[in-house]
């Protein structure tokens, strides 16, 4: 067995997450992790350290400060305002062998996939991606990832027992982010930063931001499947009416109708809207990953034996071709009337 860098022996009983910004916000996913991140170290009386970088952030030090972490590491400089691979794993790596957490965990967005990725390499440590929930054992001060695999059929759950970092994504939404009275003792540690322009492999020659679209909180859902092929115009038209967002499943992404943003579920985007409703959706695990937290689901399927019911609270066993312009008619004769 190959041994990662530092060992059991070695670590800081310390968990770490790393806090993405963009363009000075921090990312919600960061916030989410803060969180779960704070109610795990007070399980075990660890310390929770958060990784800023890029420049003059200060201020979101104090954000993170809000949601629980004990200690922000920041790095500044100028070649660290844009994410690039080079250079974040160049610091990220330098200060994680400086500190030795026991844990470090990131967002599973695209950044944070790349940079643990990178790191995990150079670790020489292990990886859980996509974790649907963590927690520390606390007798053995193990992370316990738990992950989907099988095509959802299992559940794992994955321990670290010899690798350090104990290292793992976690996609937006999949844990919840509340502020918090600030810790009695907090502290910047500022990180020493050398980079030069050569260190960088790649070049940003344009930066094209495509439709900006965050069903994770999404209050209300208007959920498309297979089954609701043609009737996207409407799904559009119950999403405006209910104030809401329109997303799909995957093969519905897959076949070009929905923008790859707006799916949902395993491989998706998680969302916990107050309102679901699914219309034309089997209901595959991968699928329900994604609307689990919902307050409130409504499914309209045409076959009564359809798996998604199971997980609804209120079953139309119909057409969404028929359901749906009903469901609109009474909808818009509501709002003239409260418009009225
Ligand atoms: C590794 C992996 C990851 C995946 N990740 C995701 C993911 O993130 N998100 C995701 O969604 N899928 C994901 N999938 C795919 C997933 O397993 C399912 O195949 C998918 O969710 C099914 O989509 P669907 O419900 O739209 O289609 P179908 O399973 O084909 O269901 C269509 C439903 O529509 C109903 N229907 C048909 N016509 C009508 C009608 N006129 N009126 C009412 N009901 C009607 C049918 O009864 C049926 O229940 C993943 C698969 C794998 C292997």
């Amino acid at each position: 067995m190959v041994s990662s860098l530092y060992g059991v022996d070695q670590e800081q009983k310390e968990i770490w997450v790393f806090l993405e910004q963009e363009k000075g916000n921090l990312e919600s996913v960061s916030l989410e992790l803060l969180t779960k991140g704070r109610e795990m170290a007070d399980q075990i009386g660890w310390g929770l350290s958060g990784f800023i970088l890029g420049e003059d952030l200060e201020s979101l030090a104090h954000q993170a400060f809000n949601y629980g972490a004990d200690q922000i590491y920041l790095a500044s400089h100028p070649l660290l305002n844009t994410f690039t691979i080079e250079t974040y794993s160049h610091v990220v790596f330098e200060a994680v062998m400086e500190a030795r957490p026991s844990v470090f965990l990131y967002g599973a967005t695209p950044n944070g996939r790349d940079l643990a990725a990178r790191l995990a390499v150079r670790f020489r440590t292990g990886l859980n991606a996509d974790c649907t929930d963590l927690r520390l054992d606390t007798q053995g001060d193990l992370l316990v990832s738990e992950v989907s695999g099988f095509g959802g059929g299992v559940l794992a759950l994955i321990e670290m027992r010899h690798h350090r970092p104990q290292m793992a994504t976690v996609r937006p939404g999949v844990f919840s982010s509340s502020p918090t009275t600030p810790r009695k003792k907090t502290e910047i540690i500022t990180i020493p930063v050398s980079l030069t322009e050569d260190m960088i492999q790649t070049r940003i020659l344009e930066r094209v931001v495509g439709e900006v679209v965050d069903l994770s909180s999404a209050p209300v859902l208007i959920a498309g499947g297979r089954g609701s092929d043609n009737a996207f115009q409407m799904l559009q038209e119950l999403a405006d009416l209910m104030e809401g967002e329109v997303g799909g499943t995957r093969p519905l992404v897959d076949e070009g109708y929905i923008p790859r943003e707006r799916q949902i579920g395993q491989t998706g985007v998680v969302c916990s809207p107050k309102l679901s409703l699914c219309c034309g959706i089997s209901g595959a695990f991968h699928f329900i990953v994604g609307i689990d937290k919902a307050n409130t689901v409504i499914s309209i399927n045409s076959d009564p034996d359809a798996p998604i019911f199971e997980f609804s609270d209120y079953c139309v066993v119909a057409d969404v071709h028929q359901v749906l312009p009903a469901l609109i008619k009474v909808l818009r004769s509501m709002q003239e009337v409260s418009n009225a």
